[in-house]
C-alpha cells in the first residue's frame, strides 16, 4: 500500500446517518421503561444513577474505539480528543450531555454527544486530520433533575460554580453529589477547570415548534434568553361562599387570577420586546368548592432574550404586585425568587460558521434564540459559542418519550457540526 498525501483539512465529509441512529437507539436502551401516559417506551437516566454510570461506559468505550484520548474531570465531566496536525493549538469542542430527565426522549443532549462522536468517526473514515484537535465534552447533571442546579457539570468548569457547592448538592434521598460521584466511579482526577478551547459548538434537538412551524430543518441558535422565577403566596382570608358578602372578602384565588391576567397583558402591550410570561403552577387554599380560598401560591415564569426589557418587566410586575392589595383590603403579598439568568448572545463568528456550512449544504436556517437553557450558555462565558437546532416532530415536544426528530434531520444537523468544526479546526 503506498503511503497517502494527507489529505486538505477543508474536503467534505459525508457523516455516516445510520451509524448515528445506532448509536442514539442503542444508548436510549440504557434507562429505558414503558411510559404509561404516552404508551411509548420512555427514557430515565438520571445524572449519577448506576444508569448513568452505564450509558458513560457504553459512550467512553465508543470514544476510545475512533482513538480518542479520554480524560474525566473532578465533576465527572468526560472529554474524548482527537489530537490535530499543531500540537501548540487550542482545540475546538464540540458537545452536550447523556443525563436525562425522568420521562425522556433519545435524543436531549445525546444527539449532541453522539454527534460530535460520529463526526470524529467520519473524520477517521475519510482519513482527515484538522490543524487543531478536536474535543468531544458530555457534561455531568445537565438536566439539573436530581441535584436541583441545571448545566452542573459546565457550569463548574466555566467557573460560575464551585466544586464545593456542586460536591454538597443533595437528591431528594438526601445523598450527596459528592458521594454519588465516586459510587459510580466517575470522580475523575483532571482538573475540573477548563482551559478555553479554540470554540464551541453544540448541537441539539430544538425542543420547541419553530423550525417546524416554518418547514425547516435546522436553525443558528443566536444565544439563550434571560431567564426569571418567581414563586408568589397571596394571603387571603377564608370565608363561606353563601355567606359572606363580595365586599368584605379578601380572596387569595381572585389576586391569582389577576397576576395571572396581568403578566399576559405585560406580553400583549409589547412594550417589553419579545417577553414571555407563564403562570404553570396554581394552587389554592383550601381548595374546596364553598370557601373562598385563604391562600394562593403561583410561579411566574418570565423570559426575554433582552436583560434591559427583562428589568422593564419585572418592575412592572413588581409594582402591581405592591398595588394589588389596595383591590382587596387585607391582601398579603409574598414573593421568593426562585431562578434568575441573564440573557447569553452567542458569538456572531460561531453562528456566521454554522449558517455558512448550513447554506454550503443547501440548507435555508433561520436565527433563533434557545428558550431553554443549555451547556453552550456556560461554555460562552470562556470561550466563542453557538448551537445548532435540529427540528423536532410534533410540535417539538421534549422532556417526553414523544421527543423526535428523524433520521434525516439528524443527519442533515450533524452533516452541518461537521463541516463547522472542520472549518474551525483547520
Ligand atoms: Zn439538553
Amino acid at each position: 500500500m503506498s503511503i497517502e498525501t494527507p489529505a486538505a483539512t477543508t474536503a467534505s465529509i459525508t457523516i455516516n446517518g445510520d451509524r448515528l441512529w445506532q448509536s442514539l437507539m442503542q444508548l436510549a436502551e440504557i434507562g429505558a421503561y414503558d411510559d404509561a401516559a404516552s404508551g411509548l417506551t420512555g427514557i430515565n437516566r438520571q445524572s449519577l444513577t448506576d444508569e448513568d454510570g452505564d450509558g458513560r461506559r457504553l459512550v467512553i468505550g465508543w470514544m476510545k474505539e475512533a482513538g480518542l484520548e479520554v480524560t474525566v474531570d473532578q465533576m465527572g465531566n468526560i472529554f474524548g480528543r482527537r489530537e490535530g496536525t499543531d500540537p501548540d493549538a487550542s482545540p475546538v469542542m464540540a458537545g452536550s450531555h447523556i443525563d436525562t430527565v425522568a420521562t425522556a426522549g433519545a435524543f436531549d443532549g445525546c444527539l449532541g454527544v453522539l454527534g460530535a462522536l460520529e463526526v470524529i468517526r467520519s473524520l477517521n473514515d475519510a482519513g482527515l486530520q484538522t490543524r487543531r484537535p478536536i474535543v468531544i465534552a458530555a457534561w455531568t447533571e445537565e438536566e439539573g433533575v436530581r441535584f436541583g442546579t441545571d448545566m452542573l457539570g459546565s457550569a463548574v468548569a466555566a467557573g460560575r460554580l464551585t466544586l464545593d457547592y456542586a460536591y454538597d448538592l443533595t437528591d431528594k434521598a438526601g445523598l450527596r453529589f459528592g458521594d454519588e460521584l465516586e459510587r459510580i466511579g466517575f470522580k475523575g482526577e483532571r482538573s475540573v477547570r477548563l482551559e478555553a478551547p479554540h470554540a464551541y459548538v453544540e448541537a441539539h434537538i430544538e425542543q420547541g415548534p419553530v423550525l417546524q412551524q416554518k418547514g425547516l430543518t435546522l436553525g443558528v441558535v443566536s444565544g439563550v434568553q434571560a431567564i426569571s422565577w418567581q414563586k408568589v403566596t397571596l394571603h387571603g382570608r377564608a370565608a363561606h361562599a353563601g355567606t359572606t358578602p363580595t365586599e368584605l372578602r379578601v380572596d387569595a384565588g381572585l389576586a391569582a387570577a389577576q397576576i395571572i391576567v396581568h403578566v399576559r397583558a405585560m406580553v400583549n402591550s409589547g412594550r417589553y420586546g419579545q417577553l414571555r410570561a407563564t403562570v404553570g403552577h396554581v394552587r389554592t387554599s383550601p381548595g374546596l368548592p364553598s370557601v373562598v380560598p385563604d391562600l394562593a401560591e403561583i410561579t411566574v415564569d418570565l423570559r426575554n432574550p433582552d436583560d434591559a426589557l427583562m428589568a422593564e418587566a419585572e418592575a412592572d410586575l413588581e409594582l402591581f404586585l405592591a398595588e394589588l392589595p389596595q383591590t382587596q383590603p387585607g391582601l398579603r403579598v409574598e414573593t421568593k425568587r426562585m431562578a434568575k439568568t441573564t440573557a447569553v448572545p452567542f458569538s456572531d463568528e460561531i453562528q456566521d460558521a454554522i449558517a455558512a456550512a448550513a447554506d454550503d449544504l443547501g440548507h435555508e436556517t433561520i436565527r433563533l434564540m434557545s428558550g431553554a437553557g443549555h451547556d453552550a450558555q456556560e461554555m460562552a462565558a470562556i470561550t466563542p459559542t453557538a448551537m445548532i437546532f435540529i427540528r423536532g416532530q410534533y410540535d417539538g415536544i421534549s422532556h417526553n418519550p414523544r421527543e423526535y426528530s428523524t433520521p434525516e434531520d439528524c443527519t442533515a444537523g450533524i452533516t452541518v457540526l461537521a463541516k463547522t468544526l472542520q472549518k474551525l479546526s483547520a
